[in-house]
């Protein structure tokens, strides 16, 4: 806490290169466009990499997937080979199976790390291609516990030299009925092995489970919260260009006491400050460039109302510990929704009301619709003002369901990739199965 009493903005966000993953993953994260790591991925990567046993709470979209295959990768990549399989990652559906198994690929792609999902439903064929996996050196196997049970249950698999296990769903896979499949499926593997245990929701059911199966847990909640019920949220579909008239329509010449405008890029925050200074805003900036002490004397002149609107960089946004904001502007749309509930939660504390408004730019509008699939519902789009002249229309792309096209990196201008044995990166009981067809 510093001497004004107002929580300064702390750790600015880690960078992949942080992590200290196997430089061949460093590329895959490249390739990939990943740049910077999620939340549950900062904190769940280095714990896992230690080998340590952990229960994250999260839900699809947080970048979990990620957050268990980096470490995975890793721990395989500085283990030795055992000529056997090597982990395990069990999951409640064919669905996930499959699309957990395109990250793997496209994580891996530079690695050599092999991997197959295992999923009910698929003829003889696959069984026996599947049996060819299960009984060679596949490094990952993505199961359906039903379906892996099956062949557990004709005994020509060894799976005590299973290193790491993961559960994905865990709450999903319990309410479809899957525990006494769960537990037979354990009580073949190593019991010196990791378990990584991710589940979207903890009831006291679940967390009994858990114990039953994990090591001394560290346990890495990133449950996502709602926005508050007083935040009225709305936002703006534009063009690029058409933001920085937006925004100065939203507050010169009114009456917003104390307001945030958040953007993603130092530059911007004080490109947007000099516009609304000269427009006349009571406003002051605030970026991780700006000295600790500059920093509390913006934040204490903003907490006392001497400025009105403060200008800060998302780096920022977590540290700011001020209640009673009227408004809150993203003059970029955040990078996840986390982030998002978090910021336009700065408005509407203690039972007030405030307002959440977000401008979607020309290239935004996929992350925006992913951020209304979180929070589970859609946020009012509303009319610009006239002159900024014709607005695009609003037609967000939904998520993938991750069935369908293989998310294998660009290998334009890379050097030939490297695998294990000269083969492809799913050399090893992956190769040729048939994928589902996408159905949606
Ligand atoms: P998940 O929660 O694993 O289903 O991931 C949700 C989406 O976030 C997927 O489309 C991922 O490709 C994407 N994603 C995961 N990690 C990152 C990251 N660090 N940066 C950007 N996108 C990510």
């Amino acid at each position: 806490m510093s001497r004004s009493g107002i929580k300064m903005p702390i750790l600015p966000v880690m960078t992949f290169k942080e992590l200290e993953l196997h430089p061949s993953l460093q590329e895959g994260i490249e390739a990939i466009g990943f740049e910077k790591p999620t939340p549950i991925q900062e904190k769940s990567i280095p714990l896992a990499m230690q080998g340590k046993d952990m229960i994250g709470i999260a839900q699809t979209g947080t970048g979990k997937t990620a957050a268990f295959i980096l470490p995975l990768i890793h721990r395989l990549m500085t283990t030795p080979e055992t000529g056997k399989v090597r982990s395990l990652v069990l999951v409640p559906t064919r669905e996930l199976a499959v699309q957990i198994d395109q990250t793997v690929e496209g994580l891996a792609y530079f690695t050599g790390i092999s991997s197959i999902a295992i999923y009910g439903g698929g003829g003889a064929t696959d069984f026996k291609q599947e049996k060819t996996a299960l009984t060679s050196a596949t490094d990952i196997i993505i199961a359906t516990p039903g379906r892996i049970l099956s062949h557990l249950n004709l005994n020509y698999t060894d799976f005590g030299s299973i290193s790491t296990l993961v559960l994905d769903e865990a709450d999903r896979m319990l309410d479809m009925g899957f525990q006494r499949d769960l537990m037979q499926i354990m009580r073949k593997l190593n019991p010196e092995r990791q378990t990584l245990f991710f589940s979207a929701t903890m009831p006291d059911k679940i967390m009994s489970f858990a114990s039953h199966i994990l090591k001394e847990p560290e346990i890495v909640n990133i449950a996502l919260s709602k926005p508050a019920d007083g935040v009225i949220q709305g936002a703006y579909v534009l063009n690029n260009s058409q933001k920085p008239a937006v925004l100065k329509n939203l507050l010169a010449g009114r009456e917003v006491k104390s307001g945030i405008v958040f953007s993603s890029t130092k530059k911007n925050v004080l490109k947007l400050h000099d516009m609304l200074k000269r427009a006349g805003v009571s406003c002051g900036a605030i970026s991780s460039d700006f000295e600790q002490e500059q920093r509390e004397q913006i934040l204490l002149d903003f907490k006392n109302r001497n400025i009105a609107i403060l200008v800060a960089t998302d780096v920022v946004s977590r540290g700011i510990d001020i209640d009673n904001i009227e408004l809150v502007v993203n003059y970029d749309v955040p990078s996840d929704a986390e982030d998002y509930v978090h910021r336009i939660g700065r408005t509407a504390r203690a039972s007030s009301t405030g307002m959440g408004i977000t401008l979607i730019g020309e290239d935004e509008q996929d992350k925006f619709g992913r951020i209304e699939q979180l929070i589970g519902e859609p946020v009012r789009k509303l009319q610009a003002p006239e002159e900024v002249g014709p607005t695009p229309e609003y037609n967000p792309r939904k998520k993938s369901s991750g069935r369908g096209k293989k998310k294998y990196p660009s290998r334009k201008g890379k050097k030939p990739y490297r695998t294990k044995n000269n083969k492809g990166p799913r050399s090893k009981g992956g190769s040729g199965k048939p994928k589902p067809k996408r159905n949606d």
